[in-house]
């Protein structure tokens, strides 16, 4: 789940509508993110790596986004919520809300939170230091063909209330995210074989495929 500021879909764009509407910023909502002209670089630029990451707050610290807590009451349904918002210029600040006393270890909340840094992933990136928006959604742009391709398998274990609006391709990126990580066996090879470049490149922690055939054989899915 979660909370988007400033996202526009863009399932059906030709790369001219992509470029222009990239530097229109989006139309309507008052916590809109806008990308200066020229500030969007056409790829992710990563972090120098320092050791493996294992764990969600490992890559979100690497990747200047806070943990931050709120009152469950005040998250609607979402176990997690990933945020982004202005701080003037291209900058923006990001978080990862999580309900207060929710523990980032257990495997349902674990699993949000690696979703909630597919959107991150996606919306945001760091230059220089800094936290840029990338307001259109590389990676749910970039594999919009396979995600809509496998769009009913890819939510086919999300809350039935849920899969109205998780077929809205960030949606359906970040659930490739957490399922990749997560319940790798889960996801089908296509989708992994498109996407396993790009998480590699985001330093996410993929299992290997010979961990994966494991897990799939002992039916451990968390
Ligand atoms: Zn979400």
């Amino acid at each position: 789940m979660g909370l988007h500021l400033s996202v526009q879909l863009v399932s059906a764009m030709n790369g001219g509508d992509l470029l222009g509407q990239l530097f229109q910023g989006v139309a309507g909502g008052e916590e809109v993110v806008r990308a200066g002209k020229g500030r969007i670089m056409p790829d992710n630029w990563v972090p120098p790596i320092k050791g493996p990451v294992r764990h969600p707050a490992d890559w979100l610290s690497r990747y200047l986004i806070e943990i931050k807590r709120r009152p469950l009451c005040l998250m609607g349904n979402a176990v997690a919520l990933f945020e982004h918002r202005s701080k003037g210029g291209t900058h923006v600040e990001a978080a990862v809300i999580l309900p207060e006393g929710a523990d980032i270890n257990a495997p349902d909340t674990r699993w949000s939170v690696w979703h909630e840094i597919g959107h991150a992933a996606d919306f945001v990136s760091t230059r220089e230091d800094c936290l840029i928006a990338t307001p259109h959604g590389l990676y749910s742009t970039a594999h919009i063909k396979v995600l809509r391709a496998y769009q009913n398998v890819i939510i086919q274990w999300s809350p039935c209330a849920d899969r109205a609006y998780k077929i809205s391709p960030p949606e359906l990126w970040a659930e490739v995210v957490a399922c990749a990580i997560c319940s790798p066996a889960w996801l089908p090879d296509e989708v992994m074989r498109a996407v396993r470049a790009d998480l590699e490149k985001l330093n996410l922690p993929l299992p290997d495929e010979a961990e994966a055939q494991i897990q799939e054989i002992e039916g451990g899915h968390e």
